[in-house]
Parts: structure tokens; sequence; C-alpha cells
């Protein structure tokens, strides 16, 4: 091994690395973050060990089995499995709803709120899908029963948590609509799956995320909230029958099959997830879930107290706000310029703050203070 070979590398790569945006001073807008020290580390220790093959490495199995323990107390199902993220789960779920669908319609309806993943999913799998006018608001579980009346959807798709607000859909009632006229129903909890449980619980939000009945399947993210490295997220499925329809043979692995769109996984986004849950426990997520509530609250206020801001009431800790005369990319330009990154929220023409858990009052102070230079404020 030639080490001096490698200097040069390092040299570039900590000069790359310090070039690259940090959570901590930066990033308000993405839902991504920095991961905890223990996931990053059990990450790491299970990094040579392959998923798709989890009969070779049996300590994953034990793992497995205590995540989906949490995830039952959670959500009151623990049937599932490790998948990439949402973008993956949502479009398992779709595939699971199709194979079983019998004789319905090609159609999937969903809230015109719902993420682009699962666009991208019917384009994948050559569905069709509906979407349900809401107006910025969680969907209207009476539309949401004409549309299964007229077009005998395969699958209803709706979102704990949206991309851009962080609206919670009536999951309970749109489950009876799911149950009555037995349609698939897939409910997206990619970011909100580690917050609106905690929040519901303390009363401050009206909906939760549960299988109730008629839910058929969930997906949740670790790798969002969760700050656990991605890819982490997990699906999970109301019936052991409904995860079997998810699974594809694989002869020449132990197991002789394979669950999921993915063949070759890491193992350590298992151990990730794991030595999270087993090391901090549910109580942290609480805790992180009422604080992120609160400071966005917090922002909200502080923008709205900005002349020329208008700030939308946050449902959960998503935050959404637009300045009277300046439109969004300039915004996000001028807050570019000052190394703050926000995203866009097109359905209110402004933009977003997704508070995650690298948040801290001096990050949120350099928020306000340079809204306030770029809107014409004096300052002090
Ligand atoms: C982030 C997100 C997704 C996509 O998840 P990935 O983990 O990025 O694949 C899907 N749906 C919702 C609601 C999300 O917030």
């Amino acid at each position: 091994m030639d080490y001096s070979s490698i200097v040069p590398v390092l040299r570039v790569l900590n000069r790359l690395y310090n070039n690259t945006p940090r959570h901590g001073e930066s990033i308000l807008g993405s839902m991504t973050t920095q991961p905890l020290p223990i996931a990053l580390y059990a990450f790491t220790l299970f990094s040579h060990t392959n998923l798709a093959d989890i009969e070779l490495f049996p300590p994953l199995k034990e793992m497995e089995v205590e995540v989906l323990e949490y995830m039952k107390r959670l959500y009151g199902s623990g049937v599932g499995y490790v998948t990439a993220g949402a973008t993956e789960s949502n479009i398992i779920a779709l595939y699971t709803a199709r194979t079983l669908r019998g004789g319905r319609s090609n159609y999937v309806i969903a809230p015109d709120t719902v993420h682009v993943s699962v666009d991208k999913a019917c384009i994948i799998l050559g569905c069709r899908l509906l979407k349900i006018e809401t107006r910025a608001r969680p969907v209207d579980p009476g539309r949401v029963e004409d549309y299964v009346k007229k077009y005998d959807p395969f699958a209803i798709v709706i979102t704990a948590g949206t991309t851009e607000l962080g609206l919670v859909d009536p999951i309970r009632e749109v489950g009876r609509i799911a149950d009555e006229y037995n349609v698939f129903l897939h409910v997206d909890a990619a970011y909100g799956g580690l917050i609106i449980p905690f929040l519901y619980e303390k009363g401050l939000i009206a909906e939760n995320t549960y299988f109730y009945k008629g839910v058929s399947s969930l997906a949740v993210d670790f790798h969002k909230f969760g700050s656990v490295p991605a890819p982490a997220g997990i699906i999970l499925f109301s019936s052991r029958e409904l995860m079997e329809a998810s699974c594809f043979d694989n002869p020449y692995t132990l197991s002789g099959r394979n669950c999921g769109l993915l063949g070759t996984r890491n193992g350590g986004s298992l151990a990730g997830i794991w030595a999270v849950f087993k090391s901090l426990g549910l109580d942290y997520f609480r805790e992180k879930a009422l604080w992120a509530f609160n400071l966005a609250t917090m922002i909200y206020e502080r923008v709205n107290s900005i002349e020329g801001f208008e700030a939308l009431k946050p449902a959960t800790t998503i935050l959404a706000f637009k300045h009277r005369l300046l439109p969004p990319e300039y915004i996000l330009a001028r807050l570019a310029e000052r190394r703050l990154y926000l995203y866009k929220a097109p359905s209110v023409n402004g933009v977003r703050v997704v508070v995650m858990p690298h948040f801290s009052e001096r990050l949120v102070d350099k928020l306000v203070s340079s809204l306030r230079e770029i809107s014409g404020v004096k300052i002090g």
C-alpha cells in the first residue's frame, strides 16, 4: 500500500468537506439532519452486512425484531421491514396494492398535497394518479368518498405530515372509507411519523398516525427526524399476508426470498435505527417532537412580526411564509448569500422552514435577523 498517494486525496477530501454546508449553521429547509453519533457508530459497525440476506447475519434479525416491537408500540403494527426511505416504501405500497387489486380500476387517488414520490411510483407502475384538490388543507374525507365511488381506485394514499406544510390528513376517517369500500389505504408518514403521535398524545393536534381500521400500509423515515444516516426507512403492513405480497423469490440467498424494491441494502440502516431507539427510546422523540412544535410556533411569531412578511401558523413542525412584495426566489437567493438554505413552498407561493433536531436558537436568530435585513427593516 502506497500511503503517500492517500495524503493528497485526504487534503482534497477535507477541503471539499469544509465547503459543505453544515446542518447546525445553515440548513433550515431540508428534511435531512446531522445524524446522531450513536446512529453513525452503529451504521458504520454494520456497514459490511446486507439486509437482503439477513439470514447470513443473524444479529440483524434480533435487531429487526426489536425495532418492529417499537413500531408496534408507536403505530399498532409491527409487520414490515427496513427500506431505503419513503420513495421505496411508497412504490412498494402501490405495487402491493396493485398486485391485490382484483377487478378494480387502474386509478390511485390522493390529495394534491401528496409527495412527488407517489407520482413517481405511478409512472413506474403504469397506474394513473388522480389528485383531489385541497387548497393546502388536510383532505376532506367526503371528497375521498366521492372519488372512491366514482373511480373505483385500487389504492388511496394520504399523508401524515405533508412536505410543504406539515399537514396531517384525517387517517381515521379515510380509514373508515377504505374499509367500507375495501380499498388499499397507504399512509405516507415519512416525515411526520416520528412527530405526530407525540403531538397527538399531548392534545396539540387533532389527528394521530396509527393503523386505524382500514389502513393497509404505512411508511416512516428514520433518516429525517429520526437522525439516522440515510438510507433508513420502514414500511409497515396491517397483516403478514399484505407484506408477503411485496416479497419476491431470490433462490440463491439463504432465505430464498427478498422483500421490497432493492437488492443489496446496507445492514447499517437497521443498526442505526435500532441503536437510536435502544439508547434514547421513545422519550427522546417525544421530547424532540414537542420541542420542534414549540420552536415552529416561535419562528412563526417572529417571522410574522417582521414588516412585510406573512407566515402561516404551522400545523405541526413545518412553517411556510412569504413576503408581500418580494418573490420566493429572491428571498431564497438573498438567504443563500448568507449561507442560510430554505426550500420553496409553491402551493402558497412562499418559502418554508422544516424544524429538525439540529435547530438551535442561534440558527433561528440568524434567520430572523437576515429576513429583517433582506426586507429593508432597520436593525438595532
Ligand atoms: C421525504 C418524503 C418522501 C420521500 O422520502 P425519501 O426518504 O426521500 O425517499 C415521501 N413522502 C413524504 C411525505 C416525505 O416527507
